[in-house]
């Protein structure tokens, strides 16, 4: 009888993050447990709601959204995204290098699409997004990690990313800020990066979409603002920052030396098309949300939920024996280090089953992020600080007596 199977393009995918940790979780659902699902970076069903005049522009706009729009958005919506970036100093930008998309998700694969002939070897940091990793490999291109280092505040190895370049690199991909780490790039690492760029010619693929969801007197630093002659694919979108993911609303926008990628932008050009539009009512709140004041900001100060969630999290981490974390700068995530010695763990996955097992919490093991070795984990941090507290009261206890004599 004949099979159907999923196509060989999907032998190097996977997208743990919503992958076999969550499909236990989801049987144990079904069989009646409550779970706290810590797998997702999606503010809203943790009570983080959207601002009101934007659900306001939703309304309102419903009417005047019910055909396709421009193959890379509304007018209103990339004015919007331009001025915001032409404000930040990016250079070489107009209204024409910006697409908007169904969530930055569907411009990651996108992009990759256009670029990737089979064996393309592109760098993805390491631990990533996993989706960046996926993207690379669905395109018929080769991910080569490079490793953020956890003694450095998780910045990207400069050394690494140069011994990993070979003659089929084309791109270098960076996520700033990070997720999972919460890392923010200072200066210094990114002017590195775009000098590598410029000697080895690489496209630089920066994911931004956390660039309002900085912390303490961090400062984000979007590495196309330094990059005017190399060409730069910057993306960000609402998702975190105004809390609507369910709404997917994301964008790219090209900047610097377009001239030297023609060709990519006619293949863009062409995916961007090909999927019609991206969906015309959420991109009427881009304006909105683009401009006046950002409500974000008063979650990321001291007082503030992301704030006071973080620095709960991180005191509560590094307090539990054998388990240490960087404090994050940005974002909403935290990637501590498991002993693995004290707890004899050799498979990450596992332990996070047997913490889903035991405690009902699900989190995403760190090969989830392509992190290579069995040694961490995602927390996100988005519950409220009762949920938080609860989770690592259970935590600490999962690892009193885990896996020891
Ligand atoms: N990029 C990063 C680094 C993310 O963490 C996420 C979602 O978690 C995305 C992209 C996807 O965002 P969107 O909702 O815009 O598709």
């Amino acid at each position: 009888m004949r099979r159907f199977e999923k196509s060989h393009k999907l032998d190097h995918v996977s997208y743990d993050v919503r992958g076999p940790v969550l499909e236990e979780a989801e049987r144990m659902q079904e069989n009646g447990i409550s779970i706290l699902k810590l797998n997702t970076g999606n503010p809203a069903p943790f009570g983080f709601e959207a601002p009101n005049e934007i659900i306001r522009d939703l309304i309102m706009n419903v009417r005047h959204s019910e055909g396709y729009s421009d193959s890379k958005g509304i007018f209103s919506a990339r004015k919007a995204i331009e001025q915001y970036y032409q404000l930040l100093k990016f250079p070489n930008l107009s209204i024409n290098d910006i697409y908007t998309g169904n969530g930055v998700s569907e411009l990651i694969t996108m992009s990759m699409q256009a670029l990737c002939n089979n064996g393309d070897e592109v760098l993805v940091p390491m631990p990533d997004y996993p989706l960046w990793t996926a993207s690379v490999s669905l395109a018929g291109g080769n991910p080569v990690h490079y490793i953020c280092d956890e003694e450095s505040e998780w910045y990207p190895d400069i050394a690494d990313i140069r011994s990993k370049i070979t003659a089929k690199t084309k791109a270098i991909v960076l996520i700033n800020p990070n997720n999972p780490t919460g890392s923010v790039y200072p200066k210094e690492i990114l002017e590195q990066i775009v000098e590598i760029a410029r000697e080895f010619e690489l496209m630089i693929f920066s994911d931004e979409i956390y660039d309002r969801l900085v912390m303490d007197d961090y400062k984000h630093i979007p590495i196309a603002t330094l990059a005017p002659d190399c060409f730069v694919v910057t993306f960000g979108g609402l998702s975190k920052s105004h809390r609507v993911a369910g709404f997917r609303v994301g964008w790219m926008v090209l900047t610097g030396k377009k001239s030297i990628a023609k060709d990519y932008i006619e293949g863009l050009n062409m995916l961007a098309s090909m999927r019609l539009c991206s969906n015309v009512l959420s991109q009427q709140i881009v304006q909105t949300a683009l401009g006046g004041i950002q409500s974000v900001d008063e979650l990321l100060l001291p007082g503030g939920r992301i704030y006071e969630q973080r620095e709960f999290v991180y005191k509560a981490v590094n307090d539990i024996p054998g388990l240490s974390a960087v404090k994050p700068k940005a974002a909403f995530y935290m990637f501590p280090k498991i002993d693995t010695k004290k707890f004899n763990i050799t498979n990450d996955e596992q332990f996070v089953l047997d913490f889903l097992h035991e405690h009902h919490v699900l989190m995403v093991h760190g090969g989830g992020f392509n992190w290579l070795k069995p040694d961490h984990f995602r927390i996100v941090y988005l519950p409220n600080l009762d949920d938080l507290k609860l989770t690592m009261d259970k935590m600490r206890t999962f690892l009193a007596t885990y896996r020891q004599k």
